[in-house]
């Protein structure tokens, strides 16, 4: 079980766009699972990079993000 620290860190780096392991998203997917402060988090830090990228007209980097969070949501 990652502790929140290493969660956040994973999380930041997902939504920067780096590339985790299947390994690193299941980790995080559990964490984020039975920690709530840890998904309250993400869920700003996602409104957070939306307000960063609106004011240039790229929907690509939304889109990215939302992604991001199927991602965390879906994968089996
Ligand atoms: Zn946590």
């Amino acid at each position: 079980m990652l502790k929140c620290k290493e969660a956040v860190e994973k999380a930041n780096a997902l939504v920067d766009g780096a590339p985790l392991s299947w390994r690193e998203r299941f980790a995080l997917r559990l964490h984020l699972l039975m920690c709530h402060h840890c998904r309250r988090y993400l869920r700003q830090l996602r409104a957070l990079v939306i307000s960063l990228h609106r004011s240039p007209p790229n929907a690509a980097s939304d889109e990215a993000v939302e992604r991001v969070m199927d991602k965390l949501d879906s994968n089996p």
